[in-house]
């Protein structure tokens, strides 16, 4: 049951789970992350995503992001994906509602964009991604049946390979609670739809690489800025610009 991927890898970590089969697209040599890679000293039971960046090809030298997906048996199902995207559309629908009845006429509003739902992926039961819409960007947690949802208004520190971040639990009407962390508003630095989806795919790439991760603990980072974090993200002008967590000065 694998979803259609078309092309080559390219180092889109949100198209493959830990599980994927991968094979040279010039060489047809596989790796299987059961198996490791020999030739260059890669244990078993290492992920193609955690392989190193300069890992290339045992066949012939090609670079990572060169390989296909041959087979991938982590990778969601119909039923999930359906399932995606009808919360997507939903968290879309709403915050485009929102737009249309309170905030399209406000000067802090960035008439050049529109509400998106991007990079969305499975999550812990859940689904996660960043929302764009002309006045924030925000990664967004729509939370899978075994999270606890809390009061609205309330904090949740969520932690990723690149380190932990705070989330605020809000709900909606078509969406139902969700959870909320602001990246950027208002959004008046980006010049266009395409700008913004490309700084929010590349935020989601950031957010799950181990790299990213601060030698100083990061809840820390998060305490000082807490002062700063006033309201629920949703609200105009209340969220504070949390972008070089992981937007590490995109769109500026
Ligand atoms: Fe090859």
């Amino acid at each position: 049951m694998t979803p259609g991927f078309e092309g080559s890898f390219l180092g889109a970590a949100d198209k493959i789970s830990s599980l994927a089969i991968m094979e040279c697209k010039i060489c047809w040599t596989p790796y299987d992350p059961a198996m490791g890679d020999d030739t260059r000293q890669v244990m078993p039971g290492t992920a193609f995503l955690d392989l190193p960046d300069d890992w290339s090809c045992p066949g012939c030298s090609a670079p990572r992001a060169q390989f296909l997906v041959r087979e991938d048996p982590g990778a969601p199902s119909a039923a999930v994906m359906a399932e995606m995207e009808a919360r997507t559309k939903a968290l879309v629908a709403d915050f485009t509602e929102v737009f249309h009845s309170r905030m399209r006429d406000l000067p802090m509003v960035n008439q050049a964009l529109h509400v998106q739902a991007v990079g969305f992926q499975p999550y812990e039961g859940g689904f996660l991604g960043v929302l764009v819409a002309p006045w924030f960007m925000n990664l967004v947690l729509l939370p899978g049946p075994e999270r606890a949802v809390l009061k609205v208004g309330t904090k949740e520190t969520v932690t990723f390979p690149s380190g932990a971040y705070e989330f605020m639990h809000a709900a909606r009407e078509m969406v139902g609670p969700y959870m909320a962390c602001a990246l950027f508003s208002p959004m008046g630095d980006f010049t266009s739809q395409l700008q913004a989806v490309e700084v929010a795919r590349a935020a989601m790439g950031e957010l799950f690489r181990v790299e990213n991760r601060a030698e100083t603990d990061r809840a820390a980072d998060i305490r000082a800025l807490r002062e700063a974090e006033l309201a629920p993200v949703a609200e105009p002008d209340l969220a504070p610009s949390r972008r070089k967590l992981i937007t590490g000065g995109l769109g500026e």
